[in-house]
């Protein structure tokens, strides 16, 4: 079966942007026949708050956004990203890299180079210099890309050309960066659907990029992707906790229900109110609003 998925990290409770970005996967994997994954990104441990995890889970339920197989934890999987790093390396695809963040901000770099891309420093350091390195700071792994950009569809935003750097396979303490554990988790539980914000386009091209390279041409290309338009806050700033009443347990507080939340969701997608099985029939992607929402409060 097809799937696309939901890929929260577990940080806290969902805000309503969160939420909206979880309603659309989910019509876009029925209105496919395509199960829908529920997949907690939580590989950065000091971001994981204790029972997150759970809530997340509820919330989305109580607004009638469920999921199909087996829930994925990343923090489970270094084996898994191990795998595919090690697939690279024999490819001669993975070096060290010793770089503070300073120092790639410092470093100079080709007039063209895109802006943030790494420089490359590390790519050519000799045997010697590179020793002496690691003995002063642990090193990340990156990829030794071959392309400058990519470009993916997008079922909203058309195509989508980005930058392909020497990215972060996996950082220095370890644990797999996020470019690379989306791609081997997408493709080891079979998602050939990726929603989700539209803050998150431009890491598209660099994922086809390295699913190529793990998984070969047919499966680097079968992914879709819908990026969708973020939540704003009044200001027209991306909407953040603290926006006042923002998440399902804050609202009802106020009185207001998680079903009238799922239904200002569903009228800011300009889509019948009522169960979201509802809206299934109506759903057209090509109609959905493109600017992003200006999230006003709501009152029970
Ligand atoms: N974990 C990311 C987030 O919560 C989503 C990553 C993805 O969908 O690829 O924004």
């Amino acid at each position: 079966m097809p799937a696309g998925r939901y890929a929260p990290s577990p940080s806290g409770d969902l805000h309503v942007g969160n939420l909206r970005t979880a309603v659309l996967a989910w019509l876009f994997a029925q209105s496919t026949a395509r199960d829908l994954l529920l997949r907690y990104e939580d590989l950065d441990a000091s971001r994981t708050v204790a029972g997150s995890a759970e809530r997340q889970r509820a919330d989305l339920e109580a607004l009638g956004v469920t999921f199909h197989g087996e829930v994925v934890f990343q923090s489970q999987r270094k084996h898994l990203y191990d795998d595919a790093v090690a697939t690279l390396s024999a490819q001669g695809l993975v070096y060290e890299c010793y770089c503070t963040r300073r120092e790639i901000q410092d470093a100079p770099r080709a007039p063209h180079a895109p802006p943030g891309a790494y420089p490359g420093t590390c790519r050519l350091l000799s045997d010697q210099e590179r020793r002496r390195r690691r003995a002063e700071r642990p090193g990340a792994l990156r990829l030794r890309a071959e392309a400058a950009q990519d470009r993916v569809h997008d079922e909203l935003l058309g195509e989508v050309t980005a930058s392909v750097d020497d990215f972060v396979l996996v950082r220095n303490d370890g644990a797999a960066a996020y470019n690379l554990a989306v791609v081997v988790d997408d493709h080891l539980t079979g998602v050939d659907q990726v929603v989700r914000a539209d803050d998150l386009a431009d890491s598209a091209p660099r994922q086809r990029y390295l699913r190529r390279l793990l998984y070969g041409a047919a499966a680097g290309d079968a992914v879709e992707y819908a990026h969708v338009p973020l939540v704003v806050n009044s200001g027209g700033r991306r909407l953040a906790k603290r926006d006042g009443a923002v998440t399902l347990a804050q609202l009802r507080e106020q009185g207001v229900t998680p079903e009238q939340v799922r239904d200002a969701l569903l009228r800011s997608l300009q889509l019948p109110t009522g169960p979201l099985q509802n809206a299934v029939e109506a759903f057209d992607p090509a109609a959905l609003p493109r600017d992003p929402w200006v999230w006003e409060p709501l009152n029970g």
